[in-house]
């Protein structure tokens, strides 16, 4: 993108939002140069804070007027550079446009703007005697439109599904500027599922501006776990075990020794250092089934191995378990200046090999790994820990990555379990999928985003790359 197209545009941008809502000073967009992947670096030349669907869709026919590719972002929480605008262009930022349109408990649906943070759409609903389950472990810091444009997971996934399930229906302007809504209220709508795609198609198929999402009952009652392990394999046999014993808990966490050490520094919990591995498991429905459960689950932990399971007493106990859990991530800055976040899949069988090989893996590169992740999905998210100023650590990590989700393919899992792909996997999509899978998927982004100047550059691979597609890197860490 020239400057003068840069000036011309930001000065449009600014009779359409108010001159408050844009920024084109270098020093200012500098923030939105990378997400939570901070291994690559694309700097916007324009960002722009929309407060109404309206206003989404002037920005979008202005982008098109100057042929200039655009961006949607929620929080910058993505762990696959999904939110990066390649080759420049303009960001469009929701995070104003975070109203909570609705709450309808009769017909147990919430209207919310894309900007809404996960978490507070709960808080909003305590009290009311329902939630929205999908509960991302960033839930404090990322959004609902991020949430949809990824079809984000987390812990209660488990039993309740993914972001998905829970999204009745969607506004978009697409990427000609259009205002459409595809679903809405109602549960069902007649036809293919349109909004089902949009919910996972990384921002590539349309901005979402509104989203309708599904309300769930909270349970009755709870009982929170957390199993200690001398032995990384006891406590994955143990996850089989539970599963295998037919009961779903509503979620079944796991963390290794080395992110322990760091949890355990920050937070002080008590948590036994010498564990190789800690289950956290919680089971949740009608109160008078819950101590059956805990303690069938309580007793199948022991015949694995357990060496001891802990129970949350009270409600912040409870808290307490899961603050250790979801605030992992931020602890990790005790062990390392930055880390990588990993988000491969395999069957639940394979969770003992796939450890083994991460250790493996790590040995091979010389790179400490932490894992905590969404055992009982067999999603696993691997931490590898770097410097971002030391490029051959950075090559290092980026190698052990690829050799981590090359052993989560061979497993029969897959590159993703809910970060999604990106920019950061791109490469992978030619393993996932044959050509002609590819074909299909692209040929269906075209007819929504036919010029390629929504998102350009991330979920597809470009028609004919093959093997390690490389997205021309703005700037690569400690490049
Ligand atoms: C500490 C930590 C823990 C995490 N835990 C989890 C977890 O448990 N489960 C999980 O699934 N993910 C997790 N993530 C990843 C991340 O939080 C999710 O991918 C989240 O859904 C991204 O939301 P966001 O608002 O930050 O979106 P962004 O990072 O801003 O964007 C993500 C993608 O959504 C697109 N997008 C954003 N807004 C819109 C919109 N309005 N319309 C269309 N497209 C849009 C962007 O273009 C980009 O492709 C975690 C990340 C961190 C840093």
């Amino acid at each position: 993108m020239s400057i003068a197209d840069a000036v011309r545009i930001s000065d449009d941008l600014r009779r359409i939002v108010g001159p408050g809502r844009v920024l084109d000073a270098h020093s200012d967009l500098a923030v939105f140069e990378c997400d939570a992947f901070v291994i690559e670096k694309h700097c916007p030349n324009v960002a722009v804070f929309p407060e109404t669907t309206a206003e989404v869709a002037a920005i979008v026919k202005l982008c098109n007027k100057y042929r200039i590719p655009f961006v949607p972002r929620g929080a910058g929480t993505s762990l696959a550079g999904g939110g990066l605008p390649v080759g420049g262009g303009v960001m469009i930022i929701f995070t104003r446009m975070r109203a909570i349109l609705e709450v309808n408990l009769h017909n147990r649906y919430a209207i919310v703007e894309p900007g809404v943070v996960n978490a507070s759409l709960n808080k909003h609903l305590v009290g009311t005697g329902f939630h929205y389950a999908p509960d991302p472990s960033s839930q404090g810091a990322c959004t609902i439109g991020g949430n949809v444009a990824t079809n984000a997971g987390g812990p209660h996934t488990l039993k309740y599904g993914v972001t998905v399930n829970h999204v009745l229906g969607v506004e978009i302007v697409t990427a000609a500027g259009d205002i459409v809504q595809i679903g809405g209220p109602a549960e069902d709508s007649p036809g293919p599922d349109l909004a089902g795609t949009i919910v996972g198609g990384e921002g590539t198929l349309g901005i979402v501006t509104k989203v309708w999402v599904r309300l769930t009952r909270t349970p009755q009652g709870v009982r929170t776990m957390l199993a200690v392990f001398d032995s990384i394999d006891d406590a994955t046999q143990a996850i089989s075990g539970i599963i295998g014993a037919g009961i779903i808990p509503a979620a079944l966490e796991m963390m290794d020794q080395g992110i322990l050490v760091a949890v355990e520094q920050a937070f002080g919990f008590g948590f036994p250092l010498d564990a190789e591995a800690i289950l956290l498991i919680e089971v949740d429905g009608l109160e008078v089934a819950l101590d059956v459960e805990r303690d069938q689950v309580t007793t199948i932990c022991s015949n694995h191995g357990a060496r001891e399971v802990r129970f949350a007493a009270t409600a912040k106990e409870r808290l307490q378990l899961w603050k250790a859990r979801k605030q992992a991530f931020g602890a990790i800055g005790r062990l390392s200046p930055s880390y990588c976040t990993q988000d491969g899949v395999v069957p639940r069988t394979k969770l003992p090999h796939i450890l083994q090989r991460i250790r493996a893996i790590g040995e091979k590169y010389s790179l400490r790994i932490v894992n905590v992740f969404h055992a009982g999905d067999g999603n696993l998210h691997p931490i590898l820990l770097f410097d971002e100023r030391n490029a051959g650590e950075i090559k290092r990590v980026l190698d052990a990555s690829y050799e981590i989700l090359d052993e989560c393919l061979a497993c029969g899992g897959s590159v993703t379990g809910e970060h999604g792909i990106g920019l950061e996997k791109l490469s992978f999509m030619n393993k996932m999928f044959t050509d002609d899978d590819l074909d299909v998927m692209t040929r269906f982004r075209d007819a929504l985003n036919p010029d390629g100047q929504l998102s350009p550059g991330k979920l597809l691979p470009t028609a004919g790359a093959c093997g390690m597609e490389q997205v021309h890197p703005g700037r690569r860490a400690a490049l």
